[in-house]
C-alpha cells in the first residue's frame, strides 16, 4: 500500500465500521414509527401461534390514522394489534391511545403510578430543570401549554409493576420502572435471543444536534428518581436502546451518557 491509498482505506474501514454498527442495532423484533416529534415502536409477539402486536407509545392525539397505517404497513390487519403499553402519562406518548384502542380493541396497560393522570387526561410536567429551563421563560412557556394541551381521558385495562413479565399476554418482555420524568415512567425489556433491546421512554432521549443521547434533563416529577433511573438503566446494560425521542443507540453509548 503506498500512502497515497491511505486515505482511501480510511474512508473504508471507516463505512465499515458505520454500516456494521447500524446493523447491529436493527431488529425484527421491533419496528420503530416515527411520528415526528416522539417516536412509537411496534413489537411482535406470539398467541395460539399467530404473531400478534404490541404498541408501545402512541403519539400526539393526532398519530391515530399514521400508527395505524403503519401496522397494515407492515402487513398486519389492525385487529392483530392487541396491546397499547404507555411508557408514561404525556401527551406526545399516549395521546392516541385512546382512539387506537377504540380503533382495534387494543388493551392499555401503563405502570401504576401513571394511571391516574392518563385517567384524567393529564400530563404532569413537575419541576422544569433549572440548568435548561429554570432561566428561560420561553421553555417555561412552551412546556405549561403542553401540559394544558387537552389529551382523551385514557383509563388503562391492565396496570404493571417493575419486573412484572409480559410473557402472559405473549411477549417476552418485562416491565422495568425507571422512575423520575413521572412517577410511573417505565420502560420494556425486550428479549430477541442473546440481544436484550430496551424501549426506555424519555428517561433518556437521542434527539439533539450532538447526536449523543442524554439523559432527562428538561422536566421531571423527580430529579432524584430520574438520577437512579439512569443508573438502573446503566447496570441493565441493554444492548440496544430506543429512546422515546430520537434515534437508536447502543450500550457502549449509554456507559458514556452522563
Ligand atoms: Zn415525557
Ligand atoms: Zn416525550
Amino acid at each position: 500500500m503506498t500512502l497515497k491509498n491511505f486515505p482511501r482505506l480510511l474512508l473504508l474501514i471507516t463505512f465499515l465500521s458505520v454500516s456494521a454498527c447500524e446493523h447491529e442495532l436493527q431488529s425484527d423484533v421491533v419496528e420503530v414509527l416515527d411520528l415526528g416529534f416522539s417516536s412509537a415502536f411496534i413489537i411482535k409477539g406470539t398467541e395460539e401461534g399467530k404473531t400478534i402486536l404490541m404498541l408501545v407509545d402512541a403519539g400526539l392525539p393526532t398519530k391515530t390514522l399514521s400508527i395505524l397505517g403503519s401496522v397494515v404497513d407492515m402487513g398486519y390487519s389492525i385487529d392483530d394489534l392487541k396491546y397499547i403499553f404507555i411508557t408514561h402519562a404525556h401527551l406526545d406518548h399516549y395521546g392516541s391511545a385512546q382512539a387506537i384502542r377504540r380503533a382495534t380493541g387494543a388493551k392499555i396497560i401503563v405502570h401504576v403510578d401513571d394511571a391516574d393522570a392518563m385517567t384524567n387526561g393529564l400530563s404532569p410536567v413537575g419541576d422544569i430543570a433549572a440548568t435548561t429551563g429554570g432561566g428561560s421563560e420561553l421553555l417555561d412557556d412552551i412546556l405549561t401549554q403542553l401540559a394544558g394541551i387537552p389529551v382523551p381521558r385514557t383509563p388503562p385495562d391492565i396496570l404493571v409493576n417493575d419486573g412484572d413479565s409480559l410473557a402472559q399476554y405473549g411477549f417476552d418482555a418485562e416491565v422495568v420502572h425507571l422512575p423520575g420524568h413521572t412517577f410511573g415512567s417505565s420502560g420494556i425489556l425486550l428479549n430477541n435471543g442473546n440481544i436484550l433491546i430496551a424501549l426506555t421512554g424519555d428517561l433518556i432521549n437521542n434527539d439533539r444536534e450532538d447526536g449523543k443521547p442524554y439523559f432527562q434533563d428538561l422536566f421531571a416529577e423527580s430529579w432524584d428518581l430520574v438520577a437512579q433511573s439512569a443508573e438502573k438503566l446503566k447496570a441493565i446494560a441493554p444492548d440496544i436502546i430506543h429512546p422515546g425521542h430520537g434515534q437508536v443507540f447502543s450500550n457502549a453509548e449509554l456507559q458514556t451518557t452522563e
